[in-house]
């Protein structure tokens, strides 16, 4: 059960004064469908987000000194900024525009586990769980629909990452629309194996590629989410889901970047029932049929791809996943 500012019952009720901790998901598009770029600049989207269970933590507490203060753990923690250009504080700014107990110097830490600039929106994330965690440790009694609109004020993948499941979004993917959970007596969960990189990749530079390619030419809007995408998260199909996967964004990440191609190709002679690149890159995400084809395919994509990459750059992840939460 999930209440208005994003508590799960069940869960051990933090705050008093403590630190507060909440969790965030990854997101994979299971499709992107992209327009022509518009005047001002953005490319209106057509998108289908499917929240796993990869996650990011954060933690709010007391301040030690003065003043906010933030720092960053796990994985890729050197390469995130912690300058204003940080999702978080600008999270927090927002947070404390929203007034409760008003402007409380807090420390902020975020544990992270998905990969920096991976096209999973893990700045997205951190973002969506500190208002979260903020809501609470401030008491600002923020909604559900609230914390989705401040959500949509940081970024277009923001929204998402606080509602989680699966959605449709539309214009720059900040027009949410929850997609009804699978039938009945279907499974439902689909079971990924992730394959990072160890390099990220600019969301910017993917979609200037894209124009640069002309890959909207013809087009003026973005295509349609494929109905057999939608039947098959309906019915929990994974061959059929993976069957429909589709990234317009791919084209142009593969060019910049062979090397994911080659992975593609690796993924499904292991027996994917998909494989795409998720967001602008260079993530992919691979589809199995169940949870221990997963755990297979895992262990044949290490083998296959022992060269280039390292233990822990081949991940296990299940959606749907909720969305932001208190821990
Ligand atoms: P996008 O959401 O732009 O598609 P992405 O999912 O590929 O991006 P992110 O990990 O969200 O990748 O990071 C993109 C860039 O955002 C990073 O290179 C970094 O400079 C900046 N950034 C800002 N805040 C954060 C954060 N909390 N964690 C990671 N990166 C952040």
């Amino acid at each position: 059960m999930v209440a208005s500012d994003g508590t799960r019952g069940g869960g051990r009720r933090q705050n008093a004064g403590g630190p507060v901790v909440a969790t965030a998901p990854a997101k994979i598009n299971l499709a992107l469908r992209v327009g022509p770029r518009r005047a001002d600049g953005y490319h209106p989207l057509n998108s289908l987000f499917h929240a796993v269970d990869l996650v990011e933590r954060v933690t709010v507490g007391p301040a030690l000194a003065g003043g906010d203060e933030l720092s960053v753990s796990g994985r890729g923690a050197g390469s995130v900024p912690l300058d204003q250009t940080n999702l978080v504080w600008r999270a927090a700014a927002l947070a404390r525009r929203e007034g409760g107990r008003r402007g409380d110097p807090v420390r902020l830490r975020i544990d992270k586990a998905i990969p920096v600039a991976g096209g999973l929106a893990g700045g997205s994330a951190d973002a969506a769980a500190a208002l979260v965690a903020l809501n609470r440790f401030w008491g600002l009694g923020l909604a559900g629909a609230r914390l989705i609109e401040l959500a949509a004020e940081l970024g277009s993948d923001v929204p998402f990452a606080v509602l989680g499941g699966n959605a449709i979004g539309q214009g720059r993917g900040e027009t949410l629309r929850p997609l009804a959970a699978a039938a009945p007596g279907t499974a439902g969960a689909l079971e990924w194996v992730l394959v990072t990189s160890g390099e990220g990749m600019s969301t910017p530079a993917v979609f200037a590629h894209f124009d640069a390619l002309g890959l909207a030419a013809g087009r003026s809007e973005p295509p349609p989410i494929p109905p057999g995408l939608l039947a098959g998260l309906a019915a929990g199909d994974p061959s059929l889901v993976g069957a429909n996967l589709v990234n317009d964004l791919q084209p142009a990440a593969l060019d910049l970047r062979p090397d994911l191609g080659h992975v593609i190709g690796q993924a499904l002679a292991a027996g994917a029932v998909g494989a795409v690149v998720s967001g602008s890159g260079p993530t992919l995400a691979c589809l199995a049929e169940s949870a221990p084809a997963a755990d297979a395919l895992a262990r044949d994509l290490a083998a296959r791809l022992a060269g280039t990459h390292p233990p822990g750059s081949i991940l296990r992840a299940a959606g749907p996943a909720p969305g932001a939460a208190i821990a």
